[in-house]
């Protein structure tokens, strides 16, 4: 546990440097294969730039902090990481961007951003050739995490690959592993990046 929370921590800092994470945003959590039922999440407030594997806490599959941790207050958004947990439960890691270009794909695209025909869609599971298209679906922001919780439940079956953004908000990816779980933010965010800069 402790080397994923220095792995987690380095890319945590890695992803304020690309201006992912201002102002404390954003949040990031894992689970272990020797204990699923535990969700290891940064706790709220943490400067991205200073990030360290201290900044993790360990909440309970519904989102409440365990007894080592009472008082300590985990990501206003835990409840999205304890409901994508529940609906892939073969997923170990989430990581979460406040970037730019999903910001302004979210204020473009109604309902989800089409992506198609580049080279980088392969980072994405499962697809293998450029040669497809890709909707990455966009839900309303709202700071009513249990509400929120349901349109993901609701909408489940348009989650065809492992990302969504938030209005104005950013982007969620998640794998079944930190390596998978960066590769398809990183996807995601680039894909976001050079669609926006060809049509504006
Ligand atoms: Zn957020």
């Amino acid at each position: 546990m402790e080397e994923m929370k220095r792995e987690l921590a380095d890319i945590i800092r890695a992803y304020h440097q690309k201006g992912w994470s201002p102002a404390t945003s954003t949040n990031y959590s894992f689970r272990l294969a020797s204990n699923p039922n535990v969700i290891v999440i940064s706790k709220s407030g943490i400067d991205k730039s200073l990030f360290s594997s201290d900044d993790f806490m360990e909440v309970d599959l519904k989102g409440l902090a365990l007894p080592a941790y009472a008082g300590i207050r985990s990501s206003a958004e835990t409840l999205i990481h304890c409901k994508l947990y529940e609906l892939f439960p073969e997923m170990m890691c989430i990581v979460h961007s406040h970037s730019v270009y999903s910001v302004l794909q979210s204020m473009k695209n109604q309902t989800s951003v089409e992506l198609s025909g580049y080279e980088v869609l392969k980072g994405f599971e499962g697809i293998c050739t450029h040669d497809t298209t890709v909707q990455v679906p966009v839900f309303d922001n709202t700071q009513d995490m249990p509400a929120f919780a349901e349109v993901l439940t609701r909408d489940k079956n348009r989650l065809t690959v492992p990302a969504f953004i938030m209005r104005q908000h950013g982007t969620y990816a998640w794998g079944r592993n930190l390596f998978e779980a960066k590769r398809h933010l990183e996807t995601a965010e680039y894909l976001f990046e050079v669609d926006w800069k060809f049509s504006h």
